[in-house]
């Protein structure tokens, strides 16, 4: 089959619309030298590592690969032209056709706990990396903008053929699974939601065989690291303290700018491994934190799928949750629900603290690991409180302790509700931060008529739902908060679009019949998904009936 559009990205510049000069991300201004794919400035940290952390590898090509999608605002950040892509050499690099600027490709061996059970080694079955790239620093007197990294950043192909961790798998990834973890990791950038990024898409017709006979796809996928909890694991099971002792050197030493959390609390003499245990927990937990007030589900929270850096990573049969539901599944092949909404957080921890004891053996006693873990539960319920305020209108700067306190007493019902009425997650935080809006213009308005206007009928007409509106006033009102300033916060923190499965999936469907327009029309709505532009209102609506019946299992 061929696709109808030659190069997508002639049709509209990359994404569909047209940029205006302000929205240009700052990154151009600060980076006026662009370059092509092969003139970016590559290095080796994690991969000159070598042996036993990784291995060189060769990928296997694909036959008459096509761009599908590519990321204009990522390529910048990583100082390439706009056009970069219509070299040649950079499609043959992206289809895994020619070597890499550096000449080689490697993967890199994990191991992990896969559903709660010891899988034993993993490693990249299906990824490789191209290198790294060198950031250049922002000029004297800038700072580089918020999000604009300044490290290394790794690219990787993943589908691009089998390596010595491939086991009994093909390499290869569907045009479908890299639609869906080329739209999300844009999406989870939109939301501000820290992940692995998505550069391009390559497709051909080569057939790979999952449930039926589909086709192959690549995608480049950029991160700071892409190591996961199962590196550790896997050199602690292996017991060569040597390697885990040089693994974390690596990891302490190449922590990714803007990805510390800061310690202030951390006393000088702190063991390092400690001490970066408890990074890993906090950016873990906020992580977590951050899925849950989107209602992401990760769907496959196995070890080897769990990032260091608290970035979100491997995108599988994800969901970002329709109907409010707390005991939701989005992996159709979890059937015991392992991994369901509300066992993420648990579930992290799990994980964490199988981090901690591949950990062990660097430490003297396991007592301090386990303070270490012992910050997860805290940590997490102080975010998670954070970030519901947040969506309720009140800013961090003003979240105190009392206000927190406060709104404990209330905000679970919220949810509770939401539960009771299977309402949309997403609309209908979405709704109250309208309706909120429109009060803070008319405040004479009648709440119980916008509610009906705003909210899901069910919900809007429950009695609770009213007293609920009114408790939200009312902490509003305590924290000295204005109705307007509350409502713009609360439009600036409650997404009116996110990837729902089954806007993924028509935009999957319209690829695999030839047309990937879609797709680059979803990742624009997605950039900012903090607005209300009624040029992708579809993108807002209920999800039809037939999203109910959409099955996403493991299979990729
Ligand atoms: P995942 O469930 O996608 O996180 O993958 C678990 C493990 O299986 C990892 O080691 C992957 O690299 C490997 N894997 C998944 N799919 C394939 C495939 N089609 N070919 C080779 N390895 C794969
Ligand atoms: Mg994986």
């Amino acid at each position: 089959m061929k696709y109808t559009i030659v190069h997508p990205m002639d049709a509209h510049s990359c994404h569909g619309v047209e940029r205006q000069g302000s929205d240009k991300p700052q990154s151009l201004v600060h980076n006026p030298v662009m370059l092509s794919l092969h003139e970016l400035n590559w290095v080796k940290t994690w991969i000159q590592m070598g042996q036993p952390f990784v291995t060189p590898v060769s990928p296997t090509p694909l036959s008459d690969p096509r761009w599908v999608a590519v990321n204009d605002e990522l390529a910048l950040s990583l100082g390439l032209a706009p056009e970069w892509w219509r070299d040649p050499r950079a499609l043959a690099c992206m289809a895994g056709n020619a070597p890499p600027p550096l000449g080689q490709h490697w993967a890199s061996v994990y191991s992990g706990h896969q559903f709660g059970v010891w899988a034993g080694q993993l490693g990249d079955g299906r990824a490789m990396s191209l290198g790294e790239v060198q950031l250049p620093p922002p000029p004297q007197g800038t700072a580089g903008h918020e999000g604009q990294h300044q490290g290394t950043w790794e690219l990787q192909l993943k589908g691009a053929g089998r390596t010595p961790f491939s086991r009994f798998g093909d390499g290869r990834a569907v045009l479908r699974s890299s639609i869906r973890e080329y739209l999300c990791s844009a999406a989870m950038q939109g939301l501000g939601i820290p992940s692995t990024q998505a550069l391009c898409l390559v497709a051909s017709d080569d057939p790979v065989v999952r449930e039926s006979v589909e086709t192959a796809a690549v995608v480049c996928r950029v991160s700071p690291s892409f190591i996961r909890f199962g590196h550790f694991e896997h050199f602690a099971a292996a017991q060569d303290t040597d390697a885990l002792q040089a693994l974390l050197d690596h990891v302490i030493h190449h922590c990714p700018p803007g990805l510390a959390v800061t310690q202030v609390d951390e006393p000088d003499n702190a063991d390092p491994t400690i001490a970066w245990l408890d990074q890993v927990v906090k950016l873990t937990a906020d992580l977590m934190a951050d899925w849950q007030s989107v209602g992401f589900c990760h769907g496959v929270m196995n070890t080897d799928n769990m990032s260091v850096w608290g970035l979100t990573l491997d995108y599988g049969p994800f969901q970002f949750m329709d109907a409010y539901d707390p005991h939701h599944i989005c992996n159709h092949t979890d059937s015991h629900g392992r991994y369901a909404y509300a066992q993420q957080p648990r579930v992290a921890h799990w994980n964490l603290l199988a981090l901690a004891h591949a950990l062990h053996p660097l430490v003297s006693d396991g007592q301090g690991l386990q303070a270490a873990l012992n910050g997860f539960v805290p940590r997490f319920e102080a975010s998670m409180m954070s970030r519901w305020a947040h969506k309720l209108g009140l800013p961090p700067s003003l979240q105190t302790p009392q206000a927190l306190m406060a709104l404990e007493a209330w905000m679970p019902a919220w949810l509770s509700l939401l539960a009771r009425h299977k309402a949309d997650f997403t609309r209908s935080w979405r709704g109250l931060a309208r309706l909120t809006a429109e009060l803070a213009e008319d405040p004479k308005a009648d709440v119980r008529s916008l509610a009906r206007q705003h909210l899901q009928l069910t919900l809007a007409t429950d009695p609770d739902t009213v007293n609920l509106l009114a408790q939200h006033r009312t902490w509003l009102a305590q924290q000295g908060l204005g109705l307007n300033e509350a409502a713009s916060v609360m439009l600036g923190r409650n997404p009116a679009r996110v990837l729902r499965n089954h806007l993924a999936e028509l935009a999957i469907r319209q690829a695999q019949a030839g047309d990937v327009s879609e797709i680059h029309r979803l990742q624009s709505a997605l950039k900012n998904p903090y607005t209300d532009a009624d040029q992708w209102a579809q993108y807002a609506q209920d999800p039809p009936d037939w999203a109910h019946d959409l099955h996403i299992s493991c299979s990729s």
